[in-house]
């Protein structure tokens, strides 16, 4: 199954995708998880990409494309593959229809996580990420069991540097100029599912797990 999960910065992307890929045995595919990595190596490319995430804009499409084609080429993608934060505009979303087809795949579904915007800031500055798996945790909304400490590794816990209020506010802008019109996009071809966001978590991941199985 290749799915893709969108929805605005804070409505629990990352964190349903954590537990849909081991449901559903497919790869887990963040463009930003990538970007974080790449920035924790020091590459040139990930140098680059932070100068953009600070500021909350989008790292240039050539950039982030170039690395998706390259990620969906590898093997663990043949066993299906979750999408999030990519595509994140319609010239991105027609890179990744072209590509897939050049290696005969397509999309079986997009979730499109829908969150009230009053929600998403804090949502957003509360959330903490594991710095050697990349859960993600909150400071009220999903605490670790031991403080600053991942469940799942024993990671340290940090606060990403862009989860500040400047930084997201321009990040819900640039969502709402450059990756709405993807639903539409996805609506057009039959592939988008609405799911409400605004719930439990463990709720939420019933209701997506209804929606994609039926
Ligand atoms: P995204 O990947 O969409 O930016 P995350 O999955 O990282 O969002 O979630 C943002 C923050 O909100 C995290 O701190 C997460 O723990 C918290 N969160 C995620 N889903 C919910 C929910 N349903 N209710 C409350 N808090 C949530
Ligand atoms: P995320 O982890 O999805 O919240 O992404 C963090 C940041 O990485 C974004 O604010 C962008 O600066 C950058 N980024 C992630 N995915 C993309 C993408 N598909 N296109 C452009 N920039 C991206």
């Amino acid at each position: 199954m290749n799915l893709l999960i969108m929805g605005p910065p804070g409505a629990g992307k990352g964190t349903q995708a954590e537990t849909l890929v081991k449901k559903l045995g497919i790869t887990h595919i963040s463009t930003g998880d990538m970007f974080r990595s790449a920035i924790q190596a020091g590459t040139e490319m990930g140098l680059k990409a932070k100068e953009y995430m600070d500021k909350g804009e989008l790292v240039p499409d050539f950039v982030v494309v170039g690395m998706v084609k390259e990620r969906l080429s590898q093997p663990d993608c043949a066993r299906g593959f979750l999408l999030d934060g990519f595509p994140r505009n319609v010239v991105q979303a027609e890179e990744l229809d072209e590509t897939l087809k050049s290696i005969g795949s397509s999309l079986d579904g997009v979730i499109n996580i829908v969150v009230p915007r009053e929600k998403l800031i804090k949502r957003v500055t509360g959330r903490r990420i594991c710095r050697s798996c990349g859960a993600s945790y909150h400071t009220l909304f999903k605490k670790p069991r031991v403080d600053d400490i991942c469940d799942n590794c024993g990671g340290e816990l940090y606060q990403r540097t862009d989860d500040n209020e400047t930084a997201v506010k321009n990040r819900l802008y640039v969502y709402e100029a450059s990756t709405t019109p993807l639903i539409d996009y996805y609506s057009k071809r039959g592939l988008l599912r609405n799911i409400n966001g605004d719930q439990d978590i463990d709720k939420v991941m019933e209701d997506i797990f209804k929606n994609i199985c039926s």
